[in-house]
């Protein structure tokens, strides 16, 4: 971390999965190297003789096919949901290809308390910060939201094909109309409400995995505390937490797509290039304009991203020779980004 005055407020960390059994069987090599303790990432062109021509890059952290959901929890995420604890906002990116692991990172197995990702961990922290304290009160509320094509879609809300619209008002800044939000009480509540959101995700497509690979899923926690000041006030503090997992960053082929397609593959890559752009300029700390103005994720995100806010980008990466492509380009964005 060297440039800009913002490196301590953006956090920039890589991942790759392990290969998968598929990949194995087939023998596909590993062309992933890292060095956990530099914070490095190693790829080599598969193209090339076994030694040769490495490309590497560091980040704030890497976390390699062994690392565990808790390892990136505790080292990266905790201090984040601490600050939203704190009345501050934060954001976690999952950024990657289809089938790296952004919903792996994002929510894991939330059967098997070793493979629960970043929501359900943030889940279980906030409640049992609220449940230890003594002379606060807290309010916490969520909402859980798509963004297709540049349509929001409210996936806690009877009525899926409504579309929302995104408005702006000089108190409260930007905002979603009518989105609907639930007040949750303890950790089993706030799960019931994801999963109410990741049902309503899927209904209506026919193929799931494309659906969610084309859209970006934002969940969103308010945290609202009241505290009685010295002065004998009652003092409010609100933190917001995005938790969001993106569509997937892989190019859409450029021949052969047309219509509908066509449309949706520029938009997704409208979005995730506005991000890029958005957080590059916070990081590089010199620009005096912002772009959040150029999609509609960095505009909802905006009292988010900046300013006091922290951001966590999380790219994952595949470990195979066929996604080399791919995967330079991912830490490519991600270096950009840091
Ligand atoms: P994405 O959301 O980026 O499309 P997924 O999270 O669905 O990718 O991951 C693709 C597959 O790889 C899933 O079967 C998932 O369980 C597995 N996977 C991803 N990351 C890991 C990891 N770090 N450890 C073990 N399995 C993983
Ligand atoms: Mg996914």
């Amino acid at each position: 971390m060297s440039k800009g005055r913002n490196c301590e407020t953006v956090k920039v960390v890589v991942r790759c999965r392990p290969l998968n059994s598929k990949e194995e069987a087939v023998g596909h090599e590993n062309i992933m190297t890292m060095d956990v303790k530099l914070g490095q990432v190693s790829v080599r062109n598969p193209k090339s003789a076994p030694g040769e021509l490495l490309k590497t890059f560091t980040f704030d952290a890497v976390y390699d096919a062994n690392s565990k959901q808790s390892d990136l929890y505790d080292e990266t995420v905790r201090p984040l949901i601490d600050s939203v604890l704190q009345g501050f906002n934060g954001t976690i990116f999952a950024y990657g290809q289809t089938g790296t692991g952004k919903t792996y990172t994002m929510q894991g197995v939330w059967m098997d308390p070793e493979k629960r990702g970043v929501i359900p961990n943030s889940f279980e922290h906030i409640f049992t910060h609220i449940s230890r304290s003594q002379n606060q009160q807290y309010l916490v509320r969520a909402s859980y939201l798509e963004i297709y094509q540049e349509e929001i879609r409210d996936l806690l809300c009877k009525d899926q094909t409504k579309k929302l619209e995104l408005k702006e008002n000089p108190e409260s800044g930007v905002y979603i109309k009518d989105l609907s939000s639930f007040v949750t009480k303890n950790v089993k509540e706030i799960e019931h409400v994801m999963n109410v959101g990741n049902q309503a995700r899927s209904i209506g497509f026919t193929n799931m995995n494309e659906h969610s690979s084309r859209s970006h899923a934002i969940f969103v926690i308010t945290v609202e505390c009241s505290e009685m000041g010295i002065d004998g006030e009652n003092h409010i503090r609100v933190g917001k937490l995005n938790l969001v997992d993106l569509a997937g960053s892989e190019r859409q082929s450029k021949t052969g797509v047309q219509g509908e397609r066509f449309k949706e593959a520029t938009k997704i890559n409208l979005s995730l290039s506005a991000l890029g752009n958005v957080i590059s300029a916070l990081v590089d700390g010199k620009s005096t304009h912002i772009p959040y103005r150029d999609s509609k994720l960095t505009r909802l995100l905006q009292d988010s991203l900046g300013g006091n806010a922290k951001t966590i980008m999380v790219a994952t990466l595949g470990p195979s020779s066929y996604n080399y492509d791919e995967t330079l380009t991912t830490l490519r964005y991600a270096n950009r980004a840091k």
